[in-house]
């Protein structure tokens, strides 16, 4: 099977010795090296070092919505590199692929989200967007307004700021000294929050964080309303309203970006992922007419925050393009199309198994709970191996007592592909409760 025996060991000893891997049980790569050495993607597929193909039912991390191998964004990405591969936009320089990208976000955004301030991924544009907010509320005589408030089960990155936001509690614990001003609230309860924010004080609060749809927590849908309510709540209080579109933007949902299913207007915006499809590593925060107004009205000195790569012309040029062909290939319709595709195979599976509690689906999102309460077992974690074998890549969550298998596959799939993944996932379950 192997191409080449020598070079799979050689690299994965100098993986083992040299590459501290990203969410990784570390102990597993000691003992077995890396899972998988990718060599190639086509479509929705992965190749590995030994030839292994393998469905990328994950768009490997939410991202790679426009799938693997298009050799245009290569094309774009070359000819950006050649001409101007890098210059700063500190101190008002600028760049045409970033002014023509952050336009372009400002015509397919919702509400009347304007101005752009670009970052290299998920993580910098939610920092970005608490220090924004913060900063805003600076401006605007109201300093005491510096909390920040988020959902339990939400993921919003791992920096330091995005870490302490984040409601999956194995993140938090993971160090410690987290940032001061970061609450949680439960995630499907507006009454929650609004008991929150009376207890703290309205006019201690910042901004309200939440993604559309909960992804790494689970695929958590919420409840009918809830956004809609959590929105009147943050304009009673005024406080600003933030959706985190970093997985649901670009299509994933079945609409442009997530918040869109609820006809919501938010006060900033955070996106990453999906707007480069991981072809280059871009992300970013988009403010309101209303934010840009008080920042360009009454900010005098310096715009104090910035990256190195804050609207590089390289990863801009990418976007620009990529955003173009999830356009021209109607991909945001395909998604819907298919969403609806995969819950109701899902749905399928559901009723052969009765050791599964929940299926959930918006788009190319998917999730299947085991409602495993009388063994010590995890199912999941099984499944996503077996699935693996089989030549399906996806993954599963166990947080907070949770047993559930994630899906969520390049917004390109057609029905036949899908049809296939579900077989496989179907048949890697029968195969684990088999055991
Ligand atoms: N927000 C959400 C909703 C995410 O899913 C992620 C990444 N999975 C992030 C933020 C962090 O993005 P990054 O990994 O690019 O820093």
């Amino acid at each position: 099977m192997h191409r080449n025996p020598n070079l799979q060991d050689e690299l994965s000893e100098l993986d083992k010795k040299y590459f501290l891997h990203p969410t990784s049980p570390i102990q597993q790569q000691q003992e077995h090296g890396p899972a998988f050495i990718f060599t190639r993607g086509d479509g929705i597929y992965l190749y590995d070092l030994s030839g292994k193909k393998m469905i990328d039912g994950m768009s490997s991390l939410w991202n790679v919505n426009i799938g693997h191998g298009r050799e245009e964004l290569g094309k774009v990405a070359k000819e950006q590199m050649s001409t101007l591969a890098f210059s700063s936009n500190f101190a008002t320089f600028s760049n045409e692929p970033a002014i023509r990208l952050a336009k372009k976000l400002a015509d397919i955004s919702p509400g009347d989200l304007q101005s752009t301030f670009f970052t290299s991924g998920g993580s910098e544009a939610n920092d970005t967007a608490y220090k924004l907010a913060r900063h805003y509320w600076i401006l605007k005589g109201q300093p005491n307004r510096k909390k920040i408030i988020s959902r339990t089960k939400s993921y919003h990155g791992v920096a330091i700021g995005s870490t302490s936001a984040t409601g999956l509690k194995p993140f938090r614990d993971f160090t410690n000294s987290l940032a001061p001003d970061f609450l949680h609230v439960n995630h499907h309860s507006s009454n929650s929050l609004r008991e929150l924010i009376e207890k703290e004080g309205p006019d201690t609060i910042a901004a309200f964080i939440t993604e559309p749809v909960q992804g790494a927590g689970g695929v958590h849908i919420a409840p009918h309303n809830y956004f809609k309510e959590v929105k009147e709540l943050c304009e009673e209080y005024d406080i600003l309203f933030i959706t985190d579109e970093v997985i649901t933007g670009f299509g994933r949902t079945g609409t442009y970006f997530g918040i869109e299913h609820d006809n919501i207007m938010p006060d900033m915006m955070c996106f990453a992922k999906g707007v480069t499809s991981g072809y280059a590593q871009l992300g970013g925060v988009m403010l309101s007419k209303k934010i840009h107004k008080v920042f360009s009205d009454m900010s005098t000195g310096t715009l104090l925050h910035g990256y190195t790569y804050s609207g590089h012309p390289m990863a801009c040029a990418v976007a620009l393009k990529n955003i173009d062909i999830i356009e021209s290939e109607r991909l945001i319709e395909n998604a819907k199309r298919m969403g609806k595709e995969l819950l109701d195979g899902l749905k399928i599976i559901q009723q052969v198994y009765p050791i599964i509690g929940k299926v959930k689906g918006k788009g190319l999102m998917g999730a299947i709970e085991f409602h495993n309460k009388n063994t010590e077992i995890t199912l999941a974690p099984l499944i996503v191996n077996e699935a693996a074998k089989r030549g399906l890549i996806c993954r599963s969550v166990v947080f907070d007592g949770q047993d559930t298998v994630v899906l969520a596959p390049p917004l390109v799939i057609s029905k036949e592909e899908l049809d296939h993944l579900l077989n496989i996932l179907d048949d890697s379950i029968k195969a684990i409760i088999k055991q």
